[in-house]
């Protein structure tokens, strides 16, 4: 059903106990019994499960898993899932999709589902007289890659087109790749993918003369771009002592540092795939893919640079836009094998892999801007300080109502230290 709305009347989210919290949630996003405690962390994978997933199975591995709410992406209210260990990320992309609702919230949306699977062609006796002995064959290889998935075939899926490169200079010397463009539909696509170049590999061997050695995906997704921009009013970015012309300057300031510094760049792109991961993670898809693609994006240029860019409008507002490869789905992989993945998706009411790159998206450029923000005024660490504090404390063998005691000392002290933490708490058992 999806959310009906992004927050609660009357009273904040975050102020709501746990049982309090996911009864709303349930009710919002008409959950079911069983989803909500996958959500809720009652229910969820379970070793046996896993045990069929990976090898050498023991058991399991949690993460906290947050709501980012305030979020409104192509006009829809949306309550984000997020599975993160880092404190601050669900409150800044929250806080951040609120200041984004002052200029309509997010607008995303994608371009074709098109992944690339690379053949790496040796021993071809001239190179550029095989390259085009491919490419006239085309046709008869792209119908014949055709035959290899009925399913994706069906859905409408399938190789859409071949393009032969040429290596001129490697370590081993000169060789092609053939690049097949596969459209896969609501899937991540990697199996999909391999399993057409591997099945394709002898005709093209025949076909050159040469050797296929390498066939895999390649994981620069260039060819499945997700986009959001969003635009924040002027007045939205005043905060305490910070006038609004002085938070957007410093923003844009900053994001200049992202643009021309590599250095920057790493932190700057770091921060949206803080949000980005979390959502990937969620939803049971493969945040090493989406890492590589992103970072490799990032460099499309030969130099490392910021995967978003930050300006104002004629009215002085504060627009931001972020395009990135999204390699995501909502079918294979374990985003239907994982129950929390599952439950996850119908949260957002989400039943299209690029409904599901629109909502990533979105929540990278707020989380960039959430980065951008604190950077440009107070700094990093106020805010981050607090809930870091609190996982000292925990670390520090803290329980209960002494948690957030020990937090708030250490948070006022200034000293965010484990030894400090238990050194509080051997005082405090000793008092
Ligand atoms: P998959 O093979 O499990 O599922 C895809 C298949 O599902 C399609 O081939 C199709 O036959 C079927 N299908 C049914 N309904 C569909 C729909 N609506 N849209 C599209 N396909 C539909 O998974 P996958 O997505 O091909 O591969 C993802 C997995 O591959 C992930 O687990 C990933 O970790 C892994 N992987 C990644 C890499 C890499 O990134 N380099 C390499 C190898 C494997």
């Amino acid at each position: 059903m999806g959310a009906a709305s992004t927050q609660p009347q009357g009273v904040k989210f975050y102020e709501l106990g746990l049982d309090e919290r996911r009864e709303w949630l349930g009710q919002q996003a008409g959950l079911s019994a069983d989803e909500l405690a996958a959500l809720g962390g009652a229910a969820g994978l379970d070793p046996e499960q896993a045990d069929h997933m990976i090898e050498n199975v023991v058991g399991t591995f949690n993460l906290p898993l947050g709501i980012a709410q305030h979020f409104i992406i192509n006009d829809r209210p949306v309550l984000v899932p997020m599975a993160i260990e880092e404190p601050s990320v669900v409150a800044g992309a929250s806080f951040m999709a609120r200041l984004a609702q002052s200029g309509g919230g997010f607008h995303a949306h994608v371009s074709a589902g098109e992944m690339i699977g690379q053949m790496q062609i040796l021993d071809v006796d001239d190179l550029p007289s095989a390259r085009l002995k491919l490419l006239e064959q085309r046709q008869a290889l792209l119908e014949e890659a055709a035959q290899i998935d009925p399913v994706l075939q069906r859905l409408g899926g399938g190789p859409r087109d071949l393009q032969v490169r040429l290596i001129e200079d490697s370590p081993a010397g000169p060789f092609l790749v053939l690049h097949l463009i596969y459209d896969v539909r609501d899937a991540m696509g990697a199996n999909a993918v391999n399993t057409a170049v591997e099945r394709l590999a002898p005709r093209v061997e025949a076909i050159c003369g040469g050797r296929v050695l390498f066939r895999i995906l390649s994981n620069l997704a260039d060819r499945r771009l997700a986009r959001a921009r969003c635009t924040v009013r002027l007045e939205a970015l005043a905060f305490g002592e910070f006038s609004a012309e002085s938070v957007r300057d410093g923003i844009l300031a900053g994001w200049a540092f992202a643009a021309a510094d590599p250095y920057r760049a790493a932190t700057h792109n770091k921060g949206i795939m803080n949000g980005v991961d979390a959502v990937v993670i969620a939803t049971g898809n493969d945040w090493r893919a989406v890492e590589a693609g992103a970072h490799a994006y990032a460099a499309r240029s030969g130099r490392y640079t910021s995967l978003s860019t930050w300006g104002q409008d004629a009215a002085g507002n504060l627009v931001g836009t972020l395009e990135m490869p999204l390699a995501v789905g909502i079918v294979g992989g374990a985003t239907r094998s994982h129950p929390t993945a599952r439950a996850a998706l119908q949260l957002m009411d989400i039943h299209t892999a690029a409904g599901l790159a629109e909502v990533i998206v979105s929540v990278g450029l707020a989380q960039n801007l959430a980065a951008l923000r604190a950077l440009a005024t107070e700094g990093i660490q106020r805010g981050h300080m607090t809930l870091h504090a609190r996982q000292v404390a925990i670390a520090a063998g803290a329980q209960g109502s002494e948690i957030e005691r020990l937090a708030g000392q250490l948070v006022s002290e200034k000293t965010v230290r484990i030894d400090r933490a238990e050194e509080i708490l051997r005082q405090w058992k000793h008092s």
